[in-house]
């Protein structure tokens, strides 16, 4: 099988062929830097970063281009609230994502192009754009784009002309006289005296002005893949589900009313939303919904890497202390057994090697089948079961195993603990309850004593009792 993918444009599940084999252009709508990016963002990256991961992983040679939104509404806004400029704003914030990225273990993009360092390719786009009659000039001096005149607008998101409305109200201009239709959208918007307090406004031959939000992308991808692949259709462009529409159905408008060609992207994915709701989580996540917070909170990136592969990227998925919990206690787990591996690491036995070409095997048809992490995850796990068993029987991992359980748990997944944080206080915590339970066994107090290790035991830590001490491993 190769790789197959669900395409929002279609609708339907297609075999991914690139342009240019093996090149693969791919583009992901990136944060907009008036804030830290919140871990429902870091849910669209990571699903990004797993797809970026197995087309490597697959042999192809991927061009990641993601874009950092560093002029808009809301940055406007409060970088004239703390009396600074756009630029001043958003230089922190970039660099957190930065650090957020890092952390997560996500690939950092070949480029990250800022929308106000593209400018020049921006005009040059709502140029051709008015010359070719897709957009026009406004009463109000901004420039729109007229649906009307663009027969494909609705395709990606498939809704009714009717339904179509003016877009996402809050990143359109707000005067909607100045429109010749109600859902046309604004690619340039006049400047206004509050944008240039705060540097957001470009000399341009249509007027002094600033980029409506969906520009940037457009301009950004044409530009980039055009100057390195010499071509002006992506192979795949991705971001979360909210950016359907009208972003990404307004990224085709523009771009393909610019180039002539019927398609932006021959794929597009869109990663689901995050829901982060639980019993006991007002306290953390009522107000700590950054993934820096969740570090702050010392949650292992393996954790976190672990529980969003746990679900597919287009079903919704739900953050909870518990399921981080479990994917915190999955990702030990998932390190212990490496640990196992490397100290056993012998001649290859042939049950080992059977095992682990299971596991290949169906890592590989999963993940070709739509991404299906979830299902490739619990392949690693039955991995897990099958070679703890096989240890357990003095069975020895040889180099392909353990390059196998490399590729899986490292190259493509990355789920495995950082053994510098989380598993030091893992480990800290087990030798607290150990010393508690030989303390309760001293006393005669058995009932204590094996409460604790029924405890351990249901956390996936396994105990035995030897003649030179009680020794533990997870399970
Ligand atoms: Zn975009």
């Amino acid at each position: 099988m190769t790789l197959q993918i669900f395409n929002t444009l279609t609708r339907r599940i297609e075999p991914f062929v690139p342009i240019q084999p093996p090149r693969v252009s791919l583009y992901t709508c990136g944060p907009t830097v008036w804030n830290y990016a919140h871990i429902g963002n870091f849910r669209t990256f990571l699903f990004e970063d797993l797809l970026r991961r197995w087309l490597g992983a697959s042999g192809f040679d991927v061009f990641h281009i993601m874009n950092l939104t560093d002029v808009d509404d809301r940055i406007i806004k409060e970088a004239g609230a703390k009396q600074t400029d756009i630029d001043q704003l958003v230089r922190p914030y970039i660099s957190a994502f930065y650090e957020d990225r890092d952390y997560l273990r996500i690939l950092p993009a070949h480029c990250y192009p800022r929308a106000t360092e593209f400018i020049a390719p921006m005009i040059r786009l709502v140029e051709r754009l008015l010359a070719n009659g897709t957009a026009y000039r406004g009463d109000d001096g901004s420039v729109y784009f007229a649906i009307g005149r663009f027969p494909a607008y609705g395709r990606l998101s498939q809704l009714d002309r009717r339904e179509l409305k003016t877009g996402a109200s809050e990143r359109v201009s707000s005067d909607e006289y100045a429109k010749e239709d109600a859902r046309d959208f604004v690619v340039w918007k006049a400047a206004r005296p509050e944008d240039e307090l705060v540097k957001a406004a470009w000399d341009a031959p249509f007027g002094r002005g600033r980029p409506g939000w969906h520009l940037e992308c457009s301009a950004m991808a044409l530009d980039l893949i055009g100057e390195r692949l010499g071509t002006d259709v992506l192979d795949i462009h991705a971001g979360g589900v909210d950016l359907i529409f009208p972003h990404h159905e307004d990224e085709i408008a523009q771009s393909c009313a610019f180039t002539g060609q019927p398609d932006f992207a021959h794929f597009w994915m869109h990663g689901e939303f995050l829901n982060v709701r639980g019993t006991k989580m007002s306290k953390r996540f009522g107000n700590i919904t950054t993934a820096r917070d969740l570090q702050a909170d010392g949650i292992d990136a393996g954790a976190i890497r672990l529980l969003m592969f746990g679900s597919h990227y287009r079903s919704r998925l739900d953050l909870t202390d518990e399921s981080l919990w479990a994917a915190g206690e999955g990702s030990r787990r998932l390190g212990e057994l490496g640990r196992r591996l490397r100290e056993h690491r012998g001649p290859e036995s042939a049950p080992f090697a059977l095992a682990a070409g299971k596991m290949d095997k169906a890592c590989t048809d999963r993940l070709d089948d739509d991404l299906d992490a979830p299902a490739a995850v619990a392949a690693v796990f039955a991995f897990v079961t099958e070679a703890n068993r096989l240890l357990d029987h003095g069975d020895h991992p040889g180099t392909e195993t353990l390059r196998s359980w490399e590729r899986w748990t490292t190259e493509v997944f990355n789920v495995l603990p950082d053994l510098r944080t989380a598993d030091a206080d893992a480990a800290a915590v087990i030798e607290a309850r150990l010393a508690e339970r030989g303390a309760a066994k001293r006393r005669r107090d058995f009932v204590a004593a094996d409460g604790i290790r029924d405890e351990l035991a249901a956390r996936g830590v396994v105990i035995e009792d030897t003649p030179s001490g009680t020794k533990w491993r997870l399970r």
